[in-house]
């Protein structure tokens, strides 16, 4: 059956995730298998924009499952990336924090997937700007095939140093299962998305 299209989606979700897409396949599957999700669930999917690697695969996935797809590029990475035609909106950006904070702001929650470090970089911005109060939405870390085992045992050292403490280290939703995941993200992005202090970054 053909995904029904979705105009008004319930929530965006922003997806961070490698420009390649890495040597295991349960990389490739847990990325078409967030992308399906939120083409089911009725979301909007927000993304870097190209059709490299994971990136590629999860909106191809959520375009497939009906979902409506925002893409931000920089126009310098147009190229490398392989700026996707097949978007509902695609925007051409002059920076790398333009991108950011565009993406930043269509969003009612994020997610990491396995990636390099781009998908880091990114990850840790919107966290840290969550602890400092820019913004209230949900921040999640789906940990495909242990990928991110190290680093979470290196989060568990840096809170034993006393360099972050738990409340910190529990703002970040991680799970191995890319449904529950989302259904914690889409729940948390609800109870978060009270009227006046929404949308500051
Ligand atoms: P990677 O995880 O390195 O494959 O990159 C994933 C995505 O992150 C790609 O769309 C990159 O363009 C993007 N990226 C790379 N560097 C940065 C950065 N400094 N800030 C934000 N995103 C970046």
């Amino acid at each position: 059956m053909e995904p029904l299209p979705r105009m008004s989606p319930t929530l965006s979700l922003c997806v961070y995730c490698g420009s390649r897409p890495g040597t295991d396949p349960a990389y490739r599957h847990a990325a078409e298998a967030v992308g399906t999700l939120i083409g089911r669930s009725g979301w909007q999917l927000v993304y870097g924009g190209g059709r490299a690697g994971l990136m590629g695969l999860v909106a191809d996935a959520a375009l497939a499952a009906g979902a409506r797809v925002v893409g931000v590029i920089p126009s310098t990475l147009m190229e490398r990336e392989l700026g996707h035609g097949g978007l509902h909106e695609l925007h051409v950006v002059e920076t790398m924090h333009e991108r950011k904070q565009m993406m930043a702001e269509r969003s009612d929650a994020f997610v990491a997937l396995p990636g390099g470090i781009g998908t880091f970089e990114e990850l840790f911005e919107v966290w840290t700007w969550r602890q400092l109060g820019y913004h209230d939405k949900p921040v999640g870390l789906l940990n495909v095939r242990g990928y991110y085992d190290p680093l979470l045992d290196f989060l568990r050292q840096t809170e034993q140093a006393g360099f972050v403490n738990s409340a910190q280290r529990e703002l970040l939703q991680v799970d191995t299962d890319p449904t529950a995941l989302l259904e914690r993200l889409g729940t948390l992005a609800r109870q978060a998305s009270a009227p006046d202090d929404y949308r500051r970054i």
